[in-house]
């Protein structure tokens, strides 16, 4: 098997964004390497950068960023990938909700029907 095989058939084991689960904390089946987009801003300079989970400690979900730094997050705000690129390479396109300003991931389907929510899913609960 070939490194590009290698890597895409590891890629394609992590999960994506689905209208049931479109960040870590409502993903059942999580492993661990599993791309996330942080979408906090509580730690100065790391909103929006790619990190991977490593592990749970206590409520907070530990990920590792490319420059080796773990930081805890709440999984609610790391994002799941839209989808996975032909060299297996996560892409995100999150959008941000139109009445509490939550960003999330978009859905491959949704991505490539151009039809996204306009808002989250709690705020389409309440609704
Ligand atoms: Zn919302």
């Amino acid at each position: 098997m070939g490194v590009e095989e290698g890597r895409f058939a590891q890629a394609t084991g992590y999960a994506v964004a689905t209208p049931q689960a479109r960040n870590l904390r409502d993903l059942r089946h999580r492993r661990f390497g599993q791309p996330v987009y942080v979408s906090a801003d509580h730690t100065l300079g790391r909103k929006g950068q790619v990190a991977h989970w490593e592990k749970f400690n206590v409520r907070l979900a530990v990920v590792k960023f490319a420059d080796n730094v773990m930081l805890g997050y709440d999984p609610a705000d790391l994002l799941l990938p839209t989808r996975f690129d032909v060299e297996g390479l996560p892409v995100f396109d999150i959008h941000v909700c139109e009445l509490c300003q939550a960003p999330f991931s978009l859905t491959q389907q949704e991505q490539d029907a151009h039809v996204a929510p306009s808002r989250c899913v709690a705020c389409l609960e309440e609704a």
